[in-house]
C-alpha cells in the first residue's frame, strides 16, 4: 500500500522555533507525526528547539529518537545556542559574547533571596547565564524581588508556572535567541514562527513573530498571546504546532 507523507510542504524558507515540553512533547501520536513531517522536508526550513532544558538533555532526547535532529538548540531558557552544523559553534559563541562582562550570578542570588523566594538548586550544574529561584506565587513577593534587583543593570526577570523566577542577561533569552537566529539566517520577521505553551515562552511571543499556541498551553501564555499573528490551535502539543504551520501557510496539510 502506498502511503503519502503526513504533511506536504509549501517550499518557502522559514524558521520554526519551538519549545519542547508541552509543545513538541506531550502527545505520543503528535510526536510521531512531527518526526514524520520533519523527515519529509528537504531543507526547506530550519528547526530550532528553544527550551528550559539543559543542552545535554536535549541531545539525549534526540539520541533516543524522541525528537528529530534540529539545526539549532537554544537551551537553558534560550541563553545558550548550539549550531549543530558547526563543531566550533561560532554562532553560539557570538551569541554569548553579547553578555555584559559585569554579569554576576553571585550578586543576583545574594539580592534575589528574600521573603517567599528561595534559590533553585540546579542538580546538573549551574548554567552560566541563568539564575533560578522558587517563589510562592504571590504578586507582592515578585514585586519585592524586582525591587531588590533594581540596582542591577541589564538583567531580565521572568516568572513562570507560578513557581519559578528566572533571571537572565538582558541580551539573552528565548525571544533573543530566536531574533538572533532570524538575523543570522537572513530571514524576515514573517519567515519565523514560534511555538510554546507556558510563561517562559513569553519573550518569543512578544518579539512580533508568528506564534502557535497549542490547545494544552497554560493560561499564563494564552492570556498574553493575543495578537492577530498568534494562532491558538484546537489541537494539543505537536499536532497543534503542525496545525499552526498549516494555518500560517507553511505547510498545506497534516494528517
Ligand atoms: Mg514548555
Amino acid at each position: 500500500m502506498k502511503t503519502s507523507p503526513p504533511a506536504s510542504l509549501i517550499p518557502q524558507p522559514f524558521l520554526l522555533a519551538s519549545d519542547i515540553d508541552g509543545t513538541l512533547l506531550g502527545d505520543e501520536s503528535g510526536e510521531e507525526l512531527f518526526k514524520q513531517f520533519f523527515a519529509c522536508q528537504n531543507g526547506h526550513f530550519s528547526l530550532a528547539y528553544v527550551t528550559g532544558r539543559y543542552r545535554w538533555s536535549v541531545l539525549e532526547l534526540i539520541r533516543q529518537g524522541r525528537l528529530p535532529r534540529p539545526h539549532f538548540i537554544c537551551s537553558d531558557v534560550g541563553t545558550e545556542i548550539l549550531d549543530l552544523s558547526d563543531p566550533a559553534n561560532r554562532l553560539g559563541e557570538a551569541y554569548a559574547a553579547q553578555v555584559h562582562p559585569g554579569w554576576d550570578l553571585d550578586a543576583i542570588y545574594r539580592l534575589g533571596i528574600g521573603d517567599g523566594v528561595t534559590r533553585q538548586e540546579f542538580d546538573e550544574g549551574q548554567p552560566r547565564f541563568q539564575a533560578g529561584f522558587y517563589w510562592d506565587a504571590r504578586p507582592e513577593t515578585l514585586r519585592a524581588f524586582h525591587e531588590r534587583l533594581s540596582t542591577l543593570e541589564g538583567v531580565y526577570i521572568q516568572a513562570s508556572y507560578d513557581t519559578y523566577i528566572d533571571v537572565l542577561p538582558g541580551p539573552l533569552g528565548k525571544g533573543q535567541a530566536v531574533s538572533f537566529l532570524q538575523k543570522q539566517l537572513g530571514l524576515s520577521q514573517g519567515q519565523v514562527v514560534v511555538a510554546g505553551d507556558a510563561g517562559n515562552d513569553r519573550q518569543m511571543f512578544e518579539a512580533g513573530f508568528k506564534g502557535i499556541v497549542p490547545f494544552n498551553a497554560l493560561d499564563e501564555l494564552k492570556a498574553l498571546a493575543g495578537q492577530p499573528w498568534h494562532y491558538h490551535s484546537p489541537y494539543p502539543s505537536a499536532r497543534g504546532v503542525l496545525d499552526g504551520l498549516r494555518y500560517f501557510g507553511f505547510i498545506e496539510s497534516f494528517a
